[in-house]
C-alpha cells in the first residue's frame, strides 16, 4: 500500500525524524487557514503548496509551487486542487488532485547552497537484508544519477537481526561529506528513519530530497512510503490511511469480492486457481505470442458466482482479446467449474471475446464435454500446450 507524502511524513515524525511541517487542505480557504496556522507554529513567511497524489516528479509537472503571501497561497491552491497532474510517473491523462499539503518553506531565502541528498530504505531481496541507499545528488531523478554517475550512489546493508549499527549511521554521514553539527544531525536522522522503516513494516521509505540547511538542520522534505500489505493487519492506523481514489479501480473491486487481481498491460485475460499456476499461465500466454492482461487467482472455489465475478473484472479491460481459463481440479471438481463457466457465460448474455478453457484433474473429461456441447464461443483443452495453441489461433 502506498501513502501520500503527508501521511509518510506523519509516520516519520512519530519516530522522531525531522520533517518539513505541513497541513493538508482540500479547498483554497482551508489552504489559507493552514498557512496562517503554520506561520504561527513555525514562523515561516513563505509556504510551499504540494499536490498530494501517488506519483513522484510532482515538481516537474507543476504540482509543487512556492507562495510568498496568503493571496498566492489561495491562488496556487485553487489552481492545483482539481487539476489533472501529469508527471513523468503518471499516464498522459495525469492524476486528479484532491488535496494539497501546505508546507513551511524550509529553503531559506538567501541560502545560497541548500544541500539536497537522496536517501531510501528498502529490502534487498538478493541478500535478504535491508539496505539504505543514499547519494549526495538528491532532489533530481535518482534514476538519472544511477545511469550517468553510479559511483555517486552509496549502499549500506543492514542485518535485520542486529538493526542499524551506530558505525553505519556515521559512515553514511561521512560519505555525504558532513562534519560537525550536520554530521551529528545526520546520524540521528538516519537512525530515526531506519526505526520508522522497520517498525512500520514498510518495504520502502524514500526521502528525496533530504535537505541540509545552512544552519545544519537535516530535514525530510519529501516522503514516498510503501507499507507491506501483508503486515497491515497489525497496523490498523496505517490501514486507515489507504486512499482508494489513488488505486486501480478494478483491483479495488477485486479485493472487495475476495479475488486476487493485478492489472497488467497485455491482451489475454487469465483466470486461474493458485498463484503458481497463474504465473505459469502468464508464461504460457507469452510463449503463444500474447501478453497477459492481468493476474487473477480465483482460489479454491470456482463456482458460477465467482467465475462470473472474475469474468466481469477481466472484461472491464478494453484491451482483452481473449480469455484463458486454466484450472487444476484438485480439491475443486473440473465438471463443477465447467458448469460454473457455462452458467456464468449464459447469465452474462454475450461475451464478445473467445474463451479458452483448460481444465485438468478430477473429472476433466466430463468437464470438456460440458464445454464442447455448450454451444458457446468457449474452446476446451486438457493439455497445457493445447491451450497455448488455441490462444495463438484466436489471436492470429
Ligand atoms: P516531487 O517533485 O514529487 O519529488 O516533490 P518534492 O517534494 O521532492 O518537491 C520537489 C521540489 O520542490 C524539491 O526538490 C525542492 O527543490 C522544491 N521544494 C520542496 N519544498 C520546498 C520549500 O520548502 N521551499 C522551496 N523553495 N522549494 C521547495
Ligand atoms: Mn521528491
Amino acid at each position: 500500500m502506498n501513502l501520500h507524502e503527508y501521511q509518510g511524513k506523519e509516520i516519520l515524525n512519530s519516530f522522531g525524524v525531522e520533517i518539513q511541517r505541513g497541513i493538508v487542505a482540500t479547498t483554497p480557504a482551508e489552504a489559507v487557514e493552514a498557512a496562517k496556522k503554520l506561520t504561527e507554529e513555525t514562523g515561516t513567511g513563505w509556504h510551499v503548496i504540494k499536490a498530494q497524489v501517488h506519483a513522484g516528479g510532482r515538481g516537474k509537472g507543476g504540482g509543487v509551487k512556492l507562495a510568498k503571501n496568503l493571496q498566492e497561497v489561495e491562488q496556487i491552491a485553487g489552481n492545483i486542487i482539481g487539476m489533472s497532474l501529469v508527471t513523468p510517473q503518471t499516464s498522459a491523462e495525469g492524476k486528479k488532485v484532491h488535496q494539497v499539503l501546505i508546507a513551511e518553506d524550509v529553503y531559506y531565502p538567501g541560502d545560497s547552497e541548500p544541500e539536497e541528498y537522496y536517501m531510501s530504505v528498502l529490502l534487498n531481496r538478493g541478500t535478504g537484508k535491508n539496505m539504505i541507499m543514499y547519494s549526495t545528488e538528491g532532489g533530481m531523478d535518482i534514476e538519472t544519477v544511477a545511469e550517468e554517475t553510479p559511483h555517486l550512489i552509496f549502499h549500506e546493508e543492514i542485518d535485520p537481526a542486529t538493526g542499524l549499527m551506530p558505525f553505519q549511521a556515521r559512515r553514511i554521514a561521512f560519505n555525504l561529506g558532513l562534519s560537525g553539527q550536520a554530521f551529528k544531525q545526520m546520524t540521528k536522522f538516519v537512525s530515526a528513519l531506519y526505526k520508522a522503516y522497520e517498525n512500520s513494516d514498510s518495504s520502502l521509505f524514500e526521502i528525496n530530497p533530504v535537505l541540509k540547511t545552512s544552519d545544519d538542520k537535516i530535514i525530510a522534505v519529501d516522503a514516498k512510503v510503501t507499507i507491506d500489505d501483508n503486515a497491515l493487519f497489525r497496523h490498523k492506523d496505517y490501514e486507515a490511511m489507504r486512499d482508494l481514489r489513488e488505486e486501480n479501480p478494478t483491483e479495488v473491486e477485486a479485493k472487495a469480492v475476495g479475488l486476487n487481481y493485478v492489472d497488467l498491460d497485455g491482451n489475454v485475460g487469465c483466470m486461474v486457481n493458485g498463484a503458481g499456476l497463474a504465473m505459469a499461465t502468464m508464461d504460457l500466454i507469452k510463449q503463444a505470442g500474447g501478453e497477459p492482461a492481468n493476474f487473477l487467482d480465483v482460489g479454491g472455489t470456482a463456482d458460477a458466482e465467482r467465475v462470473e465475478a472474475a469474468f466481469k473484472l477481466i472484461l472491464k479491460d478494453p484491451n482483452v482479446k481473449a480469455i484463458l481459463v486454466n484450472i487444476f481440479g484438485g480439491i475443486v471438481r473440473c465438471d463443477r467449474v465447467a458448469q460454473g463457466i457455462v452458467d456464468a457465460y449464459k447469465n452474462m448474455g454475450t461475451i464478445h471475446v473467445p474463451i479458452i478453457v483448460r481444465l485438468q484433474g478430477t473429472n476433466a473429461d466430463i468437464a470438456k464435454e460440458i464445454i464442447d456441447t455448450s454451444g458457446l464461443d468457449v474452446h476446451s483443452a486438457i493439455e497445457f500446450q493445447e491451450a497455448a495453441d488455441k490462444v495463438q489461433a484466436v489471436l492470429a
